[in-house]
């Protein structure tokens, strides 16, 4: 699916993140910044070793990465030339600020972006896997908080690589529903 948000594309498209050639893509990372399973292994295997000593300098800074916050690499050897690596919540049952959270790590992933001077990126579709947020509620909140950044601000492409068609087909659900979300 692809449809225009003000002059930005929005694309929902079922593949690979770690092959797309947008100028960052957002990896799912965890507070420790020290690389994972799911998403994250996946971006630090095709990026390469240089992903990893970047991120060992943010910890040696700030120690890590606290959930909802955002932090930016190089891309190593991967097509994207930087890597935005925030964090989102672990779901324990929606009283925890989960939603709050969710929308903090896309909104300060967003930023970042456009703090750098970025026009393109690709994101994942965050907490949705090993963080087991529920995968409907996490669509209407990422594309709702960035519906909203998109009124105003403007880049070129704002992508959602998701991995699976169950995934995929969510997310354009949500999508289309959106006259109807009630988020705030
Ligand atoms: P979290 O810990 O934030 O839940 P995960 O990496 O476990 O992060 O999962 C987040 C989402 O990323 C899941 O929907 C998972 O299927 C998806 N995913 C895993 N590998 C890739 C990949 N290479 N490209 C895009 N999405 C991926």
């Amino acid at each position: 699916m692809e449809t225009k948000v003000g002059k930005t594309k929005l694309s929902l498209i079922r593949e690979d993140i770690t092959q797309q050639d947008t100028e960052a893509i957002v990896n799912a990372a965890n507070t420790t910044l020290l690389g994972g399973g799911g998403v994250d292994g996946a971006i630090h295997r095709a990026g390469g070793p240089s992903i990893l000593e970047e991120c060992k300098k943010i910890r040696a800074r700030q120690g890590g990465c606290p959930t909802g916050k955002a932090v930016i690499t190089r891309g190593g050897k991967l097509k994207a030339k930087y890597v935005i690596h925030t964090v989102g919540p672990i779901w324990s049952g929606g009283k925890r600020n989960e939603d709050t959270l969710l929308r903090n790590a896309y909104k300060n992933s967003l930023t970042l972006a456009k703090n750098k001077g970025i026009q393109s990126l690709s994101f994942p579709s965050i907490s949705t896997g090993a963080y087991g947020f529920p995968t409907e509620r996490a669509a209407r909140i990422a594309l709702s908080t960035i519906q909203d950044f998109l009124k105003r601000h403007t880049f070129e492409e704002v992508r959602f690589v998701l991995f699976s068609e169950r995934d995929l087909k969510t997310y354009e659900e949500a999508w289309s529903d959106r006259y109807s979300w009630n988020v705030s």
